[in-house]
């Protein structure tokens, strides 16, 4: 069986999140990469080296470098003929691509999945995370979007795949990119990160959440820094900074909660953190009962020292 999995890139780089989907396709059969966009010849060459994959398609025209999936649906349906599985990471470029590319084709898409059980079966979350899902679809074809933080990264050397160019279907032109707005910063990726520290509506105010949380975030080594929707609504943080269930889902080996109640919606997205440490004034704060440690007291309190403390 052969697989098509999309890329994620800026056509300059590959999206790491990439790497999830290649390990997590590698036990349903031959991986091909489709790299889709504009001048971006380094993506491809990044894409042929990545081990484990055998062939990448590349489709490089002007009405592809947005990443519209407007634009690349069709392009992809038209390909599909040759796949039993189409996918792509559960990342917001996958989420907004893929269930396009499913309804073209009238074929089932399971999203999010953890687990391959096997070639037909697989094991993905409902209900924010409180439920595991086992889905079995006998079908030939099937879209898949894989959640990253189940499955490892390939090796990014080791792979020599053929590189061919693809026929590029015609431009749609229903849809334009009219703005986007990138955050620049110096910290790691929220989805890539070891450490996240996160804060929720407790912290009041934009100003408040700057200066309790990034040295916080500095003393642990430049950790990255998130946000529940709450905090973000309030524009206390930046919304690529969402943690949770519409948000990013994220696993690091650490992750601190500052001033969050520990909604469903918000540990839908973070409760798979090797080590979660939470600071939330109520005890009986629902956060308190995925962490691993917790310190019931006054955040604006309790952050000052335990920096102080881990600079010493
Ligand atoms: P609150 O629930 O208001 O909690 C604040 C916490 O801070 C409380 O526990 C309080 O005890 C504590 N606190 C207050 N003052 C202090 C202090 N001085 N020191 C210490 N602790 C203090 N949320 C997300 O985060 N991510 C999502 O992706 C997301 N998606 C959603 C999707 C849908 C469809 C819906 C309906 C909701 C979604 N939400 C999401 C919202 C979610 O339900 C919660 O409303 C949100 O997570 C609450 O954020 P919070 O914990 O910051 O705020």
């Amino acid at each position: 069986m052969t697989i098509l999995i999309v890329a994620e890139h800026d056509n300059k780089q590959l999206n790491p999140a990439t790497l999830h989907a290649v390990t997590a396709a590698a036990g349903l059969g031959e991986i091909h990469i489709l790299v889709v966009g504009s001048n971006m010849i380094q993506v491809v060459e990044s894409a042929a080296k990545i081990k484990g994959v055998s062939k990448v398609l590349a489709a490089d025209a002007a009405h592809f470098s947005d990443g519209l999936a407007e634009e690349i649906a069709p392009l992809m349906v038209k390909l599909a003929t040759d796949y039993c599985y189409i996918v792509s990471t559960a990342t917001a470029f996958g989420k907004n691509l893929m269930p396009r590319v499913a309804a073209l084709l009238d074929v089932p898409q399971i999203s999010d999945v953890t687990e391959i059980v096997d070639d037909k079966t697989f094991v993905h979350p409902i209900y924010a995370g409180n439920v595991f899902e086992t889905v079995q679809y006998n079908g030939d074809k099937l879209v898949l979007t894989f959640r990253s933080t189940a499955f490892d990264a390939a090796d990014v050397e080791g792979g020599n795949a053929e590189i061919v160019n693809v026929e590029i279907t015609e431009a749609q032109n229903i849809s334009r990119l009219v703005e986007r707005k990138l955050i620049q910063s110096d910290r790691p990726e929220l989805t890539q990160a070891s450490i996240v520290v996160s804060g929720g509506r407790a912290l009041g105010s934009a100003e408040q959440f700057s200066s309790v949380l990034t040295p916080l975030a500095d003393a642990l080594g430049g950790a990255a820094i998130g946000a529940t929707r709450a905090a973000v609504d309030a524009d206390y943080a930046p919304n690529d900074y969402q943690v949770g269930q519409t948000g990013k889902v994220v696993a690091p080996q650490l992750y601190v909660a500052v001033g969050i109640s520990g909604a469903i919606q918000h540990t839908a997205g973070m409760q798979d953190s090797r080590v979660i440490v939470a600071i939330n004034k109520d005890p009986d704060a629902a956060i308190f009962n995925i962490a691993d440690y917790g310190i019931v007291g006054d955040l604006f309190e309790v952050v000052p020292k335990l920096t102080a403390a881990l600079k010493n």
